[in-house]
C-alpha cells in the first residue's frame, strides 16, 4: 500500500504541475533576479544561510492569486521578535496537486477553505517600507524546502 502511495505521489510530481499566475501585473511569473539586497533564485546566499525558495516579482499592494487549486492550511507569521518587519510579516500555507507550499509576504484574505487556481487569495504586503529598493516579490517555498523552480 505504501509503495502504491509513493508511486501515486511520484505520478503527481512527474505530471508536471505548473503554477498559474501568482501576482497581478506579472503574467509570466517572472522571477526576482538581483537587486541591492541580493538574488531571488533557490539556493542564493543569505546572511542566515541559503535561500530555500524562489522569489516571484510582485509589486506592493498587488492582488495575489492561487497558483493551483489549493486547500488553505493556515496563515503564517514569518519573523519572530522583529517588529521592524511587521509590514511584511504574513504569509499563507496551502496544499494541493500533491504539493505543500508556503507563500511569504502576502496578507491573506482568509486562512482556511479551498480556492481555485487563479482566484484571489490575498494582497502583496508593503515590502518597500521594510527593504527599500528590493524587487518586491512573493517568496514561494515548498514545505519540505526542496527546490520549487521547476514548477514555474
Ligand atoms: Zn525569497
Amino acid at each position: 500500500m505504501r509503495q502504491f502511495i509513493v508511486l501515486l505521489a511520484l505520478f503527481y510530481v512527474c505530471e508536471g504541475v505548473t503554477f498559474g499566475q501568482l501576482c497581478n501585473g506579472n503574467p509570466d511569473n517572472e522571477m526576482r533576479t538581483s537587486d541591492i539586497w541580493g538574488y531571488g533564485h533557490y539556493g542564493a546566499r543569505r546572511e542566515d544561510g541559503t535561500h530555500t525558495g524562489v522569489d516571484i516579482v510582485c509589486e506592493d499592494g498587488s492582488v495575489v492569486y492561487a497558483p493551483f487549486d489549493v486547500t488553505l492550511v493556515r496563515g503564517l507569521i514569518i519573523y519572530l521578535n522583529k517588529p521592524e518587519r511587521d509590514p511584511v510579516n504574513n504569509g499563507l500555507m496551502m496544499r494541493g496537486e500533491g504539493l505543500c507550499v508556503k507563500l511569504f509576504y502576502i496578507e491573506p484574505d482568509k486562512t482556511t477553505g479551498t480556492v481555485l487556481k487563479g482566484e484571489r487569495i490575498g494582497k502583496m504586503m508593503r515590502m518597500q517600507s521594510v527593504w527599500p529598493g528590493m524587487t518586491s516579490h512573493v517568496h514561494v517555498q515548498l514545505c519540505d524546502k526542496s527546490d520549487p523552480t521547476s514548477y514555474f
